[in-house]
């Protein structure tokens, strides 16, 4: 199934939660882009899905217990399995308040467990079910999943970014465009929360993505699947699968409104 225009959206976790205060949604900010994705979706005739980060819910127990090194075996098989169930309870907990808010301003969300219809193996996501998600674009409902704790062939389980499951869906889904939302105006030569002189790369393409990859630092997230270069690098793939996407900094009101309406140059974009 190709659908015509089917764009999905990532909402991050450091737009929609206080990454540095577990368990702390930022429900004004949640409110506003449901707001955007509300009106944008009233004049828009594509299918939508709209995916998000966990933030400060699932990772910092994905950290505490190691979840996404896999299951431990022997003495320690008892908590590392609680961690599991706890990270992806926390990551569901999330989830049910983004779905809450879009459906108090009308948007026909619907939650989407990932961890209920995809498996991995060695954190690459090899198999899934998108029947389900393929009926509910069809009628227009507007799917709504997230980086979750996964079952994991080899691993036992692990944690799949919300990034790896948007490349996941636009690639069998056909998808036309992926927005890509967090806290900074794009990708910068190096983060732009640390170093003053960081510089806005407003495209990244094939002839600078190398430079571009040397400069990044690994994240300094508290994520355990955060940071900027993980999603270059995903979203890099993406394209080279023909899908473009663009990082925007949704912490400023209008913007994924505007780039749900197709305005472009608003981030930093990413093609093949
Ligand atoms: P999200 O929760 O939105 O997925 P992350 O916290 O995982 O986002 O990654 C976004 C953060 O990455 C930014 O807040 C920024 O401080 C950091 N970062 C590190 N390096 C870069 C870079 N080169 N360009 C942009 N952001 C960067």
């Amino acid at each position: 199934l190709v659908l015509a225009g089917l764009i999905l959206v990532k909402l991050g976790g450091s737009v929609i939660t206080f990454k540095d205060r577990p368990f702390k949604a930022n429900y004004e900010v949640i409110d506003r882009l449901s707001m955007e994705l509300s009106e944008a979706y009233a004049s828009f005739n594509g299918a939508l899905i709209v995916a998000h980060g966990g933030g400060s819910f699932p990772h910092p127990i994905a950290a505490k217990y190691g979840v996404h090194e896999g299951l431990k075996e022997g003495v320690n098989h008892r908590g590392s399995v609680l961690g599991y169930a706890l990270t992806q309870d926390a990551a569901s907990s999330l989830n049910r308040v983004i779905v809450s808010s879009l459906l108090r301003h009308g948007v026909p969300a619907v939650s989407l467990q990932p961890s209920a219809f995809l498996i991995a193996r060695r954190r690459v996501i090899v198999s899934s079910f998108l029947e389900p998600v393929k009926a509910l674009l069809k009628h227009r409902l507007i799917p709504v999943p997230f980086g979750d704790a996964v079952m994991d062939e080899e691993l036992g389980f692990t944690i799949i970014s919300t990034e790896r499951i948007i490349r996941h869906l636009a690639v069998k889904l056909g998808a036309s465009k992926v927005i890509v939302c967090t806290d900074v105006d794009g990708v910068y030569d190096k983060d732009p929360k640390r170093y003053a002189d960081a510089k806005l790369i407003r495209k990244v393409c094939s002839s600078n993505l190398p430079n571009i990859l040397e400069s990044m630092t690994p994240s300094t997230s508290p994520d355990v699947t955060g940071g900027m270069l993980h999603k270059v690098v995903e979203l890099y793939e993406l394209a080279k699968l023909g899908v473009e996407s663009e990082v925007i900094n949704a912490l400023k009101p209008g913007l994924l409104k505007q780039a749900l309406m197709g305005i472009r140059g608003l981030g930093t974009t990413i093609t093949a």
